[in-house]
């Protein structure tokens, strides 16, 4: 399909139905109109084929994934999402591709109010970078540089489920058990996680106010813990018995296969976060309407760096941290 027909085929999909959008796809740029009394917080996210998922993942979940990838990191900044734009780089060899893929993207735009309002498309190796742009009222953005000694840490959802859903795949780390016999239903529970992850978008506007720094959990969460402790100039401990579990996950593997998984092996896209332990009440009246969970699973220090600790406050050696890329 050439080019423009392909342009046609996704603007066809995602009707820009804002309006704020003077002018959506169709000219060399956007006409946008920002709101009174916000500031934008913008944002970008690449997903590369066999890096962000596995080469058999179907077009609809890529395109769901792209934009909750991109919907996590405004969450975790406690913006309301508005526009996107995405720049696809595609083989000529993958027809249907676009189709499913912006089902799914249009899809998670359609919940959230996102108008696509522009883009690139070029041919070459699967490649696809979305931007986002959220707004927040002024001054109210979270940041991942405000944690404070004797803050609170707490996460939302669940975690190590994509890791799981990922191992099942075989494409684990392999000091973690493959997970092959598991009963009807959990597997497709996990991959659910891996492939289409929910952006904690109402969690994060919950938090306005609330939370002093957060992030969001796309590397692990000792590694993103590792950013809010660097940035904030503070420690972190992590309680290793206080880690939210979905029933999925504790049906797959026992708590010492999972620990890896939860620790460190990102995709989860949820939010982790700081607050002092007086606004804990407030904060568990705000979460009544906001539809995931949150608990508390650690605290903030003077030491540098992140720890894990058991219940009797020892320390528990963890192999990794995190993904990294280049590392
Ligand atoms: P130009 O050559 O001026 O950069 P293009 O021909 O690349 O413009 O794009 C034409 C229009 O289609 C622009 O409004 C652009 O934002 C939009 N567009 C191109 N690719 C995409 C895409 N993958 N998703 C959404 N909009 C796109
Ligand atoms: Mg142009």
């Amino acid at each position: 399909m050439a080019e423009f027909a392909l342009i046609e085929r996704i603007r066809a999909r995602c009707v820009d139905a804002r309006d704020d959008v003077r002018l959506g796809i169709g000219d060399d740029g956007a006409i946008l109109a920002p709101r009174a009394g916000c500031e934008l917080v913008v944002s970008t996210d690449t997903l590369v084929a066999s890096v962000h998922f596995p080469q058999e993942t179907a077009a609809a979940d890529i395109g769901w994934k792209a934009l909750a990838v991109n919907l996590s990191d405004l969450a975790a900044m406690g913006a309301e999402p508005a526009w996107a734009t995405l720049a696809l780089t595609l083989p000529d060899d993958v027809p249907g591709f676009v189709d499913g893929f912006i089902d799914g993207f249009a899809a998670l735009a359609a919940r959230h109010g996102v108008a696509l309002v522009g883009g690139d498309t070029t041919r070459g190796p699967l490649n696809i970078g979305v931007t986002v742009v959220g707004f927040v009222p002024e001054g109210q953005a979270l940041r991942r540089d405000r944690a404070q000694v004797g803050d609170a840490v707490f996460v939302t959802g669940t975690l190590g489920d994509a890791a799981a859903g990922l191992q099942s795949l075989g494409l684990g780390p392999r000091d973690v058990p493959r997970l092959l016999a598991l009963p009807p239903g959990t597997r497709e529970a996990l991959l659910d996680r891996l492939n289409r992850p929910t952006p904690r978008v109402a969690a994060g506007l919950a938090l306005r106010g609330l939370a002093r720094a957060c992030i969001d959990v796309s590397d692990g969460l000792l590694a993103d813990l590792g950013h809010i402790a660097v940035r904030s100039g503070v420690g972190i401990e992590v309680m290793v018995d206080a880690l939210p579990t979905s029933a999925a996950l504790g049906v797959a593997l026992d708590v010492a296969a999972r620990l890896p998984l939860q620790l460190a092996g990102g995709d989860d896209y949820e939010l982790a976060f700081t607050l002092p332990r007086e606004r804990i009440d407030a904060l568990h009246a705000a979460f009544a309407s906001v539809p995931c969970a949150v608990h508390e699973i650690g605290r903030v220090v003077v030491a540098p760096g992140v720890r894990v600790l058991d219940h009797e406050d020892h320390e528990v050696a963890v192999p990794r941290h995190g993904w990294e890329h280049f590392a």
